[in-house]
């Protein structure tokens, strides 16, 4: 490992203000479950460590703020996955949150930084996609607010700007309400990154939103408005066709060492019908 410097600011201003003085020398530390493998391996050799724990606006907390979950950047896996507001409000992201890693990755692993990492497998991004949900981040320009679906790149890249950090994750909760559940398949039990990360929505409306990871450079949201993946009584012939229509433009890669590129189309269909088929369940039972 490279040496650095470490700063801990206590106010948001300070961190910003690091962050412009160092430009692409410094890089943000959430949980460091992440970004201290990349410091280890070399991968990321920053002069300066800016710790955002201590800052308040990006404090730990899930709250109710007029009709929309909003989430502290640096809140955990295990608050989200142990929270009842989300898991009734969007509970494919508890689903997700619950399923990343192992205890102690959970424990420390934060929403910011799972989203600003990037990575394709994310667990919480085909959630917060179908969710609709958008980050709040603040930077040297001020404060601006980005749905998730225009964030992603491709891995280790967002649109966020030079010295921008995510302060919090707003995830609206519409008056047609969404019932939604997470899918992943691994290469073994245990802890592992997904193969394949699928989640999927249904509202009473007949919308249904599937979005999907690990299948690409960046996870895609798709949405079928025909009513026919909504439709319980749908044949099953026309649903499969509206699903794979849906997650055509997956585009897995030949090379990866976790799965081959069949495999991971194969099962994200089988994921794509396990999803929809839990959360028409649990629109039909009034959950979310
Ligand atoms: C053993 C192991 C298992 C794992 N399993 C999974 C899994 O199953 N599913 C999964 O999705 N992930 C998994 N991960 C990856 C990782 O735990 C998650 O991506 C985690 O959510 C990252 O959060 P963090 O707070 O640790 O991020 P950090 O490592 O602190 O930061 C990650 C990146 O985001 C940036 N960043 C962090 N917070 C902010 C912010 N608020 N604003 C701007 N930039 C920010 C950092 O600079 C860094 O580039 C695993 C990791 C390990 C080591």
């Amino acid at each position: 490992m490279q040496p650095f410097a470490y700063a801990c600011p206590n106010t948001l201003a300070d961190a910003l203000a690091l962050l412009a003085e160092r430009g692409p020398g410094a890089r943000v530390l959430a949980g460091g479950t992440d970004l201290i493998i990349r410091l280890r391996d070399g991968s990321a050799s920053p002069a300066l460590v800016v710790d955002i724990k201590r800052v308040p606006e990006l404090a730990p907390g899930i709250r109710n703020e007029a009709g929309t979950i909003v989430i502290g950047a640096t809140t955990t896996m295990t608050e989200i996955a142990a929270s009842p507001i989300v898991r009734r409000h969007a509970h494919a992201l508890g689903e997700a949150a619950a399923a990343v890693g192992s205890i102690q990755i959970r424990n420390r692993a934060t929403l910011g930084g799972n989203i600003c990492n990037a990575s394709p497998a994310a667990d919480t991004a085909p959630p917060l996609l179908v969710h609709d949900a958008r980050v709040v981040a603040a930077g040297p320009t001020g404060v601006r607010r980005i749905a998730v679906d225009d964030l992603f790149v491709r891995s280790g890249i967002t649109t966020l700007a030079p010295g921008e950090l995510v302060v919090a994750v707003e995830v609206p909760m519409p008056a047609s309400r969404i019932a939604s559940a997470h899918q992943r398949r691994t290469r073994r039990r245990g802890h592992d990154l997904a193969s394949v990360t699928l989640a999927c929505g249904v509202d009473a409306a007949g919308v249904t939103r599937v979005a999907f990871g690990s299948v690409g450079p960046r996870p895609l949201v798709r949405v079928d408005t025909s009513g026919v993946l909504a439709d319980p009584g749908a044949p099953d012939a026309a649903r499969a066709d509206v699903l794979a229509t849906i997650l055509a433009d997956a585009s897995p890669s030949a090379t990866s060492m976790r799965a081959g590129p069949e495999y991971r189309l194969a099962m994200l269909r089988v994921l794509g019908r396990r999803a929809l088929a839990i959360a028409l369940e649990r629109l039909a039972a009034g959950e979310q």
